[in-house]
């Protein structure tokens, strides 16, 4: 990327707000990467063989010496000191779904009335933050806390500011002291490489493995988000408490037109989303398209496209910086599924691809036979991968907010299932039957001495349905919620397709022997993607995934259609799970069923909030509102008939509304009779949530909303639904 000044940027204003944070960017710095101890700031300040020795580290993950990490650290501390850093801290992703961070001072004591600065390589390479307080799923008690964070070399460190301080941040994995994982980052790291590790024997099968050391996987997120005004939102508990509005009367207006889609994005916003993109910048977050979304109030940001681990941590520094920036325009920027019913919900895109150290895109169809054939290869591979795990790719996207979007609203629905696009669906057609020899559309493709047709890019038509669709040269996992974090849905995917691949390279080594010919290898590679695409191919989808047919054909084709969490959160610690990720060493038996366990824990504690929160909102907002609108109705009556008028109307509105008030203090008494917790076990308890609690929470709603539309605006107290997804300008 090419560098650029602040001031280059005319469109990069400083705000006042902003004043002090742009103080801690030295005026002439290049803008992308400011605050991120990489490229030309780690080439000016360090010494040129500790330099080559990090990028060692960095690119080929060498163990970095003692001594080199000392002279890291110190030019690190000088670095972040004079962009205005007082602390540091080891930033790691452990199982709670956020960041965590503990600060630690440059500065100690000399002993001598003064203070010393210290910061040295061993403290830049491990951490032991006291690991009792976070979700271990049992791996680590607290009487046995100790737990390390050690520095991940392949992902820059970077300067967090706020306007009155900045903090130099280390990404570290965190593992316990028998070398157990406790966060996202190791597993995902484990299952790059093992996925890598697969792709290389299919390049060496095809001889296309020249120069090439490294398979690894690319990441690009799309995040949706909404945006509410921070005054709307601060007189709402249920979006201060659980993220998303538990209830609201729909709005007249909310996408039917398609008019906010695309549409001129309102200055406010504007201002909010170029301040973000700065901070971002500086982060060496590379984003580079925003955009209004399909409901009113929505919004996405889509970076350029990184090596996965990058992506991951980016990703998280992401979401913070959507958070924080919006605060500084007077907005609360929302990262739930679905912060209102009834509208578009919000997602991020996982864009996944395979990609070697020479810059050659695994997924992208190219012109000469041979590598023609490794694409479909690869293709094939991941089909494969996703029929086998389905139930698995379900698993690692699953959660209570995104069980709200997956099958409604423009969100695709809970099964899993693949888009190919018409000319790639027609060319796994002629795979099935001994082909390909020719292909049906595209007058552009060449038949003639290739074996295998040239597949042109881009050739897939987009649909928006699929949860998991191939976009040209990529694929799009579309079911991802837009609050979660992409280590897990990665280390699932990047695993599901290690096995696939290995067990791809394995059976072509054995169709086609040792050193095969050309020819060999093609009646291999024919007969190996053949007898795949007959088993898998029932995955493959290009309808419409929104129709009920399809839910119907689904099970007709034996897909699994898991609705919820509950459903979904078993799968991955069946005997098939635990198995995988054994082989592949991404996950030991007691490390993933730990992380199921954290799953399961953090799904009922949400859920556990969110009804208490409605009984709680019901009774003390929509309540004491419905019943001063009775006493006012009643009133009217009463002071009409005393004047001999009579008054049918406001009589039967008023015996309509009791009865509502009667049904919404049933409906609160039967939510808080099934909510009140009880000794079952996770599992047994999820799905009582399923069964009795998200029902409970239906029904309490239902009425709740129908009372907000017959109460009298003026006594209504919380902010209504059109109010707050029309607050942005
Ligand atoms: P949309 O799906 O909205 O049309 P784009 O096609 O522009 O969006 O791309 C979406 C995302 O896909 C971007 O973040 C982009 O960087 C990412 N992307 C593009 N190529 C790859 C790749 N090879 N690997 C991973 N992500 C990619
Ligand atoms: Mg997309």
């Amino acid at each position: 990327m090419t560098s650029h000044r602040l001031e280059d940027y005319p469109g990069f204003r400083t705000r006042s707000h902003d004043k002090k944070h742009l103080d801690r960017v030295p005026s002439g710095s290049r803008l992308f990467g400011a605050l991120t101890f990489s490229g030309d700031v780690m080439l000016k300040r360090l010494p040129e063989d500790v330099y080559k020795q990090l990028q060692q580290t960095m690119h080929q993950g060498q163990p970095l010496d003692a001594s080199v990490a000392n002279i890291v650290a110190s030019a690190m501390k000088e670095w972040a000191i004079e962009h205005g850093a007082t602390h540091y801290t080891h930033w790691f992703q452990p199982l709670t779904g956020q960041t965590a961070e503990k600060h630690d001072a440059f500065l100690a004591p000399d002993g001598n009335g003064g203070a010393i600065e210290k910061f040295s390589g061993a403290q830049l390479i491990r951490g032991e933050p006291d690991a009792s307080s976070f979700p271990s799923g049992g791996i680590r008690d607290t009487y046995e806390a100790r737990g390390y964070t050690a520095w991940d070399a392949t992902s820059p460190a970077f300067i967090l500011t706020t306007p009155d301080t900045a903090t130099l941040c280390i990404p570290t994995v965190f593992v316990s002291w028998t070398g157990e994982a406790l966060d996202k980052k190791t597993p995902l790291l484990r299952s790059i490489q093992a996925v890598g590790e697969q792709a290389m024997r299919i390049l060496r099968i095809f001889g296309t493995d020249k120069g090439v050391t490294q398979v690894t996987t690319t990441l690009g997120c799309e995040q949706e988000y909404f945006l509410i005004d921070k005054k709307l939102y601060e007189q709402r508990p249920d979006l201060q408490l659980c993220g998303r509005t538990l209830f609201g009367a729909p709005s007249p207006k909310d996408h039917q037109l398609d008019d906010h889609y695309f549409g001129a994005i309102p200055e406010r916003v504007l201002a909010f989303m170029t301040e973000a993109e700065r901070r971002l910048y500086e982060l060496g977050v590379p984003v580079c398209t925003r955009h209004n979304e399909v409901a009113p109030g929505q919004y996405e940001v889509a970076p350029y496209f990184e090596g996965t681990n990058v992506a991951v941590d980016h990703q998280m520094i992401l979401m913070h910086v959507l958070r924080q920036t919006a605060r500084h325009h007077g907005f609360v920027c929302l990262l739930h599924e679905k912060p209102f019913a009834g509208v578009n919900g919000s997602g991020k895109h996982n864009n996944w691809s395979l990609t070697t150290d020479t810059g050659v895109n695994l997924l992208d169809p190219r012109d000469q036979t041979h590598t023609n054939m490794q694409f479909l290869v690869f293709l094939v591979g991941v089909i494969r991968a996703i029929d086998k795990h389905a139930d698995l790719l379900r698993g690692a996207i699953t959660n209570a907010g995104n069980d709200h979007r997956l099958g409604s609203n423009e969100a695709p629905p809970p099964i899993i299932s693949i888009y190919l696009g018409a000319m790639l669906s027609d060319i796994l057609d002629q795979i099935e039957e001994g082909g390909p020899q020719k292909t049906k559309r595209g007058g552009t493709i060449d038949l003639g001495a290739h074996i295998l047709p040239q597949i042109p890019r881009h050739s897939g038509d987009r649909n928006r349905t699929s949860p998991f669709a191939f976009t040209g040269n990529k694929f799009e996992f579309r079911a991802v919620g837009s609050s979660t974090p992409v280590a897990w849905p990665n280390t699932v995917l990047n695993t599901i397709i290690a096995e696939s691949l290995d067990d791809i390279a394995t059976e072509l080594e054995k169709r086609a022997g040792k050193n095969p010919t050309p020819r060999k290898l093609e009646t291999a590679v024919k007969s190996v993607l053949k007898d795949a695409v007959k088993k898998h191919r029932r995955v493959v989808f290009d309808g419409d995934n929104y129709s009920e047919e399809w839910h119907q054909e689904a099970e007709e084709r034996g897909l699994p259609c898991l609705r919820t969490t509950a459903d979904a959160l078993p799968c991955l610690k069946s005997k098939k799970a635990l198995g995988l990720f054994n082989k592949y060493g991404v996950l030991n038996n007691r490390e993933l069923r730990a992380r199921v366990e954290v799953l399961f824990d953090q799904y009922i504690t949400v859920m556990s909030i969110e009804s208490e929160t409605m009984i709680d909102m019901l009774r003390s907002y929509v309540l004491p509102a419905a019943l001063r609108f009775q006493a006012e109705l009643a009133e009217a009556a009463t002071a009409s008939q005393a004047a001999g008028i009579e008054c049918p109307g406001t009589v039967e509105q008023l015996r309509q509304h009791v009865r509502h008030i009667e049904e919404l203090q049933s409906a609160i008494a039967n939510l808080k009779n099934v909510a009140s917790r009880n000794n079952r076990s996770p599992e047994a308890l999820a799905r009582h949530i399923r069964d009795k609690v998200i029902p409970a929470m239906d029904a309490a709603r239902r009425v709740a909303d129908t009372i907000e539309q017959e109460v009298s605006d003026d006594l209504w107290p919380l902010p209504g639904y059109s109010e707050m997804m029309f607050s942005q300008t």
